[in-house]
């Protein structure tokens, strides 16, 4: 199994290569394929697992493949995660992957000064790797515009909940266009996170490792 037969577009086949990933791990070939097709997805991965390609690729595929609305850009991309740690991480992961896309991104999340967070937004975005929490405060401070997210991930949905995040990942997926794709990704799929599931999700598929 080879990541060009998943369907990955050259320029990120180009990006693996060079990081040295020579086959896709177990939970990337099973969700790649699911995922460029447009389903939503319940992934039950570690991490370690090679999760977050699993997800960024094809998050960054649609994307390069979608042009923006016209004006400034706002994110069609959205990744929530549940801490600041995991956040930079993700980020950092989209940068490396999408290298030969022309995409903006960045990271908003709590513990770091809002006006640095606030430029890069007004700058224009096309992904946006975010915490629950300062997402928030961005949204009731008219910082960001979700009206244009196509893709959203939840990652290590398990620990956002355990964390006390239910409210305000509600609150966010309540100003997402209905009509997006959604991954979700948890260790564990206990009932709060079957739960969240079965509201947000659209006839998901199941991937586990
Ligand atoms: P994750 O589970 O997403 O935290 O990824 C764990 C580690 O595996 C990260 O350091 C990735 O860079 C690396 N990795 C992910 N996918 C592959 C792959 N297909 N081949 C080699 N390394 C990978």
């Amino acid at each position: 199994m080879s990541f060009e037969s998943l369907g990955l577009a050259p320029e990120l086949n180009r990006a693996l290569a060079e990081l040295g990933y020579a086959q896709p791990t177990p939970i990337q070939s099973e969700a790649i394929p699911l995922a460029l097709a447009g389903h939503d997805l319940m992934g039950g991965a570690q991490t370690g697992t090679g999760k977050t390609a699993a997800f960024a690729l094809p998050l960054l595929q649609r994307i390069a493949q979608t042009p923006p609305a016209g004006g400034p850009r706002r994110p069609r991309a959205l990744v929530l995660t549940p801490t600041r740690e995991l956040a930079v991480q993700v980020h950092d992961s989209l940068r490396a992957y999408g290298k030969y896309l022309r995409l903006a991104s960045t990271t908003v999340y709590g513990g770091a000064g809002m006006q640095p967070q606030i430029d890069a937004l007004r700058r224009g975005v096309d992904i946006l790797v975010a915490t629950p929490g300062r997402l928030i405060d961005h949204m009731e401070r008219r910082s960001v515009d979700l009206s244009q997210v196509q893709v959203l991930v939840l990652d290590e949905a398990d620990r956002m909940l355990d964390m006390g995040f239910l409210a305000a990942i509600k609150r966010i997926l309540g100003k997402l266009p209905a009509n997006r794709q959604t991954l979700l990704f948890s260790a564990t799929f206990e009932d709060a996170i079957k739960k969240l599931a079965m509201e947000f999700l659209r006839d998901p598929r199941e991937v586990q490792v």
